[in-house]
């Protein structure tokens, strides 16, 4: 099983690893990884893996079958190989900034608006986010966008914790979010912000939310009776 370092630490950008197996040449399971794979609204993490002085460029980090799984751009990696990892970490800490950016803003929606996230997709240079929500107005999520960037103003922590089932189940909130999980799963990895949020969630995220900056609604797209999409950008 590897070691997925970056449910710990975020802000891991380099470190030693071994090379557990390879399959057709190119997609390798490391002993420890900080490379995220896709999943979560959050897409994989690219970089490199080195070995001696040849680098070998990630180009897809997946889960599959439970195993963390590496696409490299060509041959000349083999099992038992000892390795040095690297992240890409302009392009990781942008996808950080806007997963926790999309946490605080899904948090305003539902405690304001009791308004759902049905779907969540964060890009380099925006996160799209989809939602069901009764009497939408423009004005409304103005509002709530304000406040998103006032919790920013405030630079709240980010903390990462765990909990068990039980302890997950006598939180309605998080229930809400665990009951569809596998029932094998003991320890659940909860992510807050301050104390105004809490979520069982497996992304990265920053410290402190003024790494975020500022967000900003771009465009919104009615996709019918209470549904609405919404795309916001980081300034
Ligand atoms: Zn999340």
């Amino acid at each position: 099983m590897t070691e997925a370092l970056y449910m710990n630490d975020s802000y891991l950008k380099a470190w030693k690893a071994k090379i557990v197996s390879i399959k057709d040449n190119k997609y390798l399971v490391l002993d420890r990884t900080a490379f995220y794979p896709k999943g979560g609204g959050q897409p994989w993490d690219e970089g490199f893996i080195i070995k001696d002085d040849q680098k070998f460029k990630v180009v897809y980090v997946g889960k599959f079958s439970g195993k963390i799984s590496h696409e490299v751009d060509k041959p000349g990696l083999k099992e038992g190989d000892e390795v040095s990892c690297e992240i890409d970490w302009e392009r990781r800490y942008t996808f950080m900034r806007h997963h926790t950016a999309s946490h605080l803003i899904s948090n305003i929606l539902y405690k304001r608006a009791d308004a759902k996230i049905t779907g969540n997709q964060i890009e380099l240079d925006k996160t799209r986010m989809d939602f069901s929500m009764q009497d939408y107005s423009p004005e409304k999520l103005r509002a709530f966008v304000e406040e998103a960037n006032k919790f920013i103003d405030q630079d709240l922590p980010i903390t990462i914790d765990y909990m068990t089932r039980d302890e997950v189940l006598e939180k309605p909130e998080l229930a809400r979010l665990a009951v569809g999980l596998p029932k094998n799963i003991k320890e659940f990895r909860i992510v807050r912000i301050g104390d105004i949020d809490e979520q069982v969630d497996g992304g990265t995220h920053i410290n402190h939310l003024k790494e975020i900056g500022k967000i900003e609604i771009t465009k919104t797209v009615n996709k019918g009776k209470n549904n609405r999409r919404m795309y916001f950008i980081l300034i």
